[in-house]
């Protein structure tokens, strides 16, 4: 019994320091010398392209989910295979002697895979916290992006799911075979068993992407809700049947120690920051350009942070939405922003009289001796974000920056071609002078066109452009264009809806496979 005991924390251990290092040791061994070549050839037979026709971003049908990129599933399978392996290997049942608790052969051997699957979920729970945090510190020893962790916490936390219904079915037929079920189910130990494997399976069917899309909030907040119950009937199932032993309960302390430290550092990121009042201005009907002022930011490309803005549904204060961020400073050496000499060029109408340019400007006062101050642009959503509109001082907190996916691979390329659907342009603003040959491509439907107007400025400040209004992007000529004038090595920055990430994805993994180009793909999502 002892030898299976020691397995169980063995391999619990290897499932968490294996799903842990994993990532970290891919970023090293990338990193070698030589690697990059190994690495550019590779990405796109084996790394970007989806597991599933082009679907990713975009959600497959009937909201089925995001199908992993091949890159993603590679650690997902393996890390699947694992966790079969870990299950099913080496039991070692005292039969044919006497089990001390009245097991035959199969109930003990049922019961040891109910202790090991238990086990498991355990040393599963801080990985599936860790991936969905903001302040997962995995985010900074490697490459991965939120969204990819995001999507692994997603799969991680099936697998915990799994586990943990593995455990509760096994042990109930270990206790039926030694006939001690009736009496053990009222016991209050198996009771808040029961409580946290029913809010697991609550949970995996609540948190299906049509949930995730019918309402946002009302699922965050009953995700959170619903994994405090989990660790709590976690922590008493634990303690009620063995006390505090010294072993099991870590794994909790270990999920807490991860959820903490994110929730802390978020709040100190806010701290830092400080209570600040923006400027909204409206662009057009369904825009708005947010100044906060005085948030030290360094201007680099691909940042994004969490806003709050408590005053505007007072109901739902704590209410936060991620956004692009950009250096105040950067759009005002463009010319953007009030009392910039830009204003009065982009509020005149334009004279085919097709795209509205009214854009309201609000007043704000602009310190000339600092540079300190962010800007936001925001599209009208459903939630929150439809309630913006213009404001001279609007309470706004905020939490960040946050890197996206680090810049510095697709900034090292010959070539830099950012291409951006919509507001997906907020993402790409910052990497117009972040290198010597930039390309910009940019589509935006008629009736955002107002957007355009307010940056037209800086658009224009990219002189190999394509500006697209009410048209599509033809993203296989974009690419092809890019091998035909020659360049060896093309760094890509998509930033836009899914349809338009994934078409990317696609073309650059295919473009790929069969030209001399090489291709470096960034592909920034607003969306998880
Ligand atoms: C990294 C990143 C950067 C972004 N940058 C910008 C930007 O610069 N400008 C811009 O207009 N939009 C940006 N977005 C999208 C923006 O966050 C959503 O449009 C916004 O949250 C919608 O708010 P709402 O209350 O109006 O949402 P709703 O209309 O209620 O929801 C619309 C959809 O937005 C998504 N969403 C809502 N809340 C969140 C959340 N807290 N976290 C993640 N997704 C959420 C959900 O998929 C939801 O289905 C970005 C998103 C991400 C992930």
């Amino acid at each position: 019994m002892e030898h299976n005991s020691a397995l169980l924390y063995r391999y619990s251990l290897v499932i968490l320091v294996v799903g842990f290092a994993t990532p970290i040791a891919i970023r090293w061994i990338t990193k070698l010398p030589c690697a990059s070549f190994i690495v550019d050839k590779i990405n796109p037979y084996l790394i970007w392209p989806s597991t599933i026709g082009t679907y990713h971003v975009r959600p497959l049908p009937w909201l089925l989910g995001n199908a992993p990129t091949l890159g993603q599933a590679w650690y997902i399978g393996g890390f699947l295979l694992l966790n079969i392996i870990l299950s099913c290997l080496s039991y070692w049942p005292v039969y044919p002697l006497p089990h001390p608790w009245g097991y035959n052969k199969r109930g003990e051997i049922l019961a040891y895979a109910g202790y090991r699957t238990g086990e498991f979920a355990f040393a599963l729970l801080p990985l599936t916290i860790l991936f969905a945090g903001r302040n997962n510190i995995l985010l900074w020893l490697t490459n991965w992006s939120h969204s990819t962790y995001i999507l692994l916490h997603r799969w991680i936390a099936r697998l915990f799911a799994i586990h943990t219904i593995l455990h509760s079915i096994f042990l109930w037929a270990a206790r039926v075979q030694t006939g001690t079920y009736n009496k053990d189910v009222k016991l209050p130990y198996w009771q808040w068993g029961i409580v946290g494997t029913v809010f697991v399976c609550v949970m995996l069917v609540f948190s299906l992407l049509w949930m995730r899309r019918f309402s946002y909030e009302v699922f965050l907040i009953g995700h959170i809700i619903m994994a405090i119950l989990v660790i709590v009937g976690s922590w008493y199932h634990l303690i009620l049947r063995f006390g505090k032993t010294g072993t099991h309960e870590y794994w909790l302390y270990a999920a807490f120690a991860v959820w903490a430290f994110d929730r802390l550092l978020r709040i100190l990121r806010m701290v830092k920051n400080g209570v600040r009042k923006a400027t909204v201005t409206e662009i057009g009907s369904t825009h708005v350009r947010v100044e906060v002022p005085g948030v030290r930011f360094s201007g680099k490309p691909g940042f994004h942070g969490y806003v709050y803005f408590p005053t505007l549904n007072p109901l739902k204060p704590w209410e936060n939405h991620p956004f692009s961020i950009n250096s105040t400073a950067l759009l005002r050496s463009y010319g953007i922003g009030p009392h910039s000499p830009g204003n009065s060029l982009r509020r005149s109408p334009k004279e085919d009289g097709k795209i509205e340019t009214k854009v309201t400007e609000s007043h704000a006062h602009h310190d000339p001796g600092t540079t300190a101050g962010i800007t936001l642009y925001v599209r009208k959503s459903t939630g929150m974000t439809r309630l913006l509109q213009k404001h001279a001082s609007l309470i706004t907190l905020l939490d960040g920056p946050y890197p996206n996916n680090p810049p510095s691979a697709v900034l090292s390329c010959d070539r830099l071609l950012l291409i951006g659907g919509g507001i997906g342009i907020t993402g790409l603003l910052g990497f117009f002078r972040a290198h010597v040959d930039v390309k910009l491509a940019w589509s935006v439907k008629q009736i955002h066109a107002a957007v355009v107007q307010d940056l037209e400025s800086a658009v224009s400040s990219v002189s190999d452009r394509e500006i697209r209004i009410g048209e599509r992007l033809d993203i296989r000529a974009l690419l092809q264009q890019e091998v035909q004038a020659g360049y060896k090595k093309v760094g890509v920055v998509v930033c836009g809806p899914g349809a338009l990430c994934d078409d990317v994805r696609a073309v650059a993994a295919s473009l790929g496979r069969h030209e001399k180009t090489v291709f470096e793909l960034e592909v920034d999502t607003f969306g998880w």
